[in-house]
């Protein structure tokens, strides 16, 4: 579509950058000046800040729209706020903010969606839709129609991670697969990866940026402050202007269109849905293990004997049972489940031998 601001660019992806939360005027345009010298595409600055724990930093609220009014009009750098109310709309519209983002939370709740909807009835500006929390993709295609069917003609989309399993590397698992399948449904939509919260933390920026831009993404958001530990809100996640330009010098950009990119899109998906899973299986052992540690503890406590021989048959068997209506195989699940008894019983094992250790210390 002609003059639209979301336009895929084949050369280089699209960079949106600023601090987690506007927290003061000097912090909103000492970083905006940087990313302006840096040819950043959009600035990003949260006002109204979404919080999952209440008593934290809430955002500055409507006193940062003037700041970000400075920042398009004496920087010269189109500014971007989220809104989940419809008089977060009202107010941003009236301080001419160039484009509007819905966050993850917002997402979820199509009450907030709709009501957001209804507040951009005849108005003309581009907006950024993020997926929601839950790894839902229906969730996320309802909420980009709810602002479709509002008259928005300018859409993209931010993937941002989903709340899909406890204790990964990540603060939101990527699960690639599902903003993959989203692009297919909208291959003219601009698709941009927020790598902050993604991680969560600074030191994996760089590899999932990469992995974005290699699965096709067509922009990068991440969030940069000048004093990162003590920001207000994502402290942990946050990078220095040095550490932007570390980042994006890092970028590859493989924008050889392969002939058979559908081929590539597709076993990158899947592989990276392994990848995944493999991930989730280790964590669930370790997990396991550790159960299987309490229980030790117990049976000392209780002068049990690890090897409860009945108990094991029956897990086993329904181990067995399931599998097989699954279409796993006898042997296959027989040998998984003794490797993972055998590990269990070594665990227990280790946890009587050192507190054992442990009481003829305390009884010398
Ligand atoms: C943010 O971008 O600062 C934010 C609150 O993100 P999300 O809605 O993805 O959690
Ligand atoms: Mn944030």
């Amino acid at each position: 579509m002609e003059n639209q601001y979301f336009q895929i660019r084949e050369d280089a992806p699209f960079i949106m950058a600023g601090p987690c939360s506007a927290e003061s005027e000097g912090q909103i345009m000492d970083t905006a000046r940087a990313l302006k010298a840096r040819n950043v595409d959009l600035f990003r600055a949260g006002l109204w800040k979404p919080r999952t724990r209440p008593n934290t930093f809430e955002g500055v609220g409507s006193v940062g729209l003037p700041w970000l009014k400075r920042v398009r009009e004496e920087i010269g750098l189109p500014v971007t706020t989220e809104v989940a109310k419809g008089r977060h709309v009202d107010l941003a519209l009236e301080f001419g903010v160039d484009v509007l983002w819905i966050g993850a939370r917002t997402t979820t709740n199509p009450f907030s969606v709709q009501e957001i909807a209804d507040a951009l009835k005849g108005v003309d500006i581009p907006v950024i839709i993020k997926n929601p929390i839950n790894p839902d993709l229906n969730l996320w295609l309802g909420g980009i129609e709810r602002i479709q069917v509002a008259g928005i003609r300018d859409i993209s989309v931010i993937h941002r991670g989903f709340n899909f399993f406890h204790n990964t590397k990540y603060r939101n698992s990527p699960l690639w697969q599902i903003p993959i399948e989203l692009k297919s449904r909208f291959p003219e939509m601009m698709i941009i990866c927020d790598v902050s919260h993604i991680c969560g933390r600074r030191d994996i920026l760089g590899s999932v940026a990469q992995q974005a831009l290699d699965l096709y993404f067509d922009g990068i958001m991440v969030e940069v402050h000048p004093d990162p530990d003590n920001a207000k809100s994502d402290a942990k996640q946050q990078i220095t202007i040095d550490e932007f330009d570390e980042l994006m010098a890092s970028l590859v950009l493989r924008r050889q269109k392969l002939e058979n990119s559908a081929y590539v899109h597709e076993i990158q998906g899947l592989r990276n849905q392994i990848d995944e899973l493999d991930n989730h299986l280790i964590q669930i052992l370790n997990q396991r293990m550790e159960l299987a540690e309490s229980i030790g503890r117990l049976k000392m406590a209780n002068n049990i004997p690890i090897l409860q021989s009945k108990r094991w048959k029956e897990i086993l068997q329904s181990a067995v049972d399931k599998g097989q209506s699954f279409g796993l195989t006898e042997e296959f699940t027989q040998s998984v489940f003794k490797a993972i008894h055998l590990e269990s019983i070594q665990h227990q094992s280790r946890i009587m031998k050192d507190s054992g250790h442990a009481s003829r210390a305390a009884s010398r």
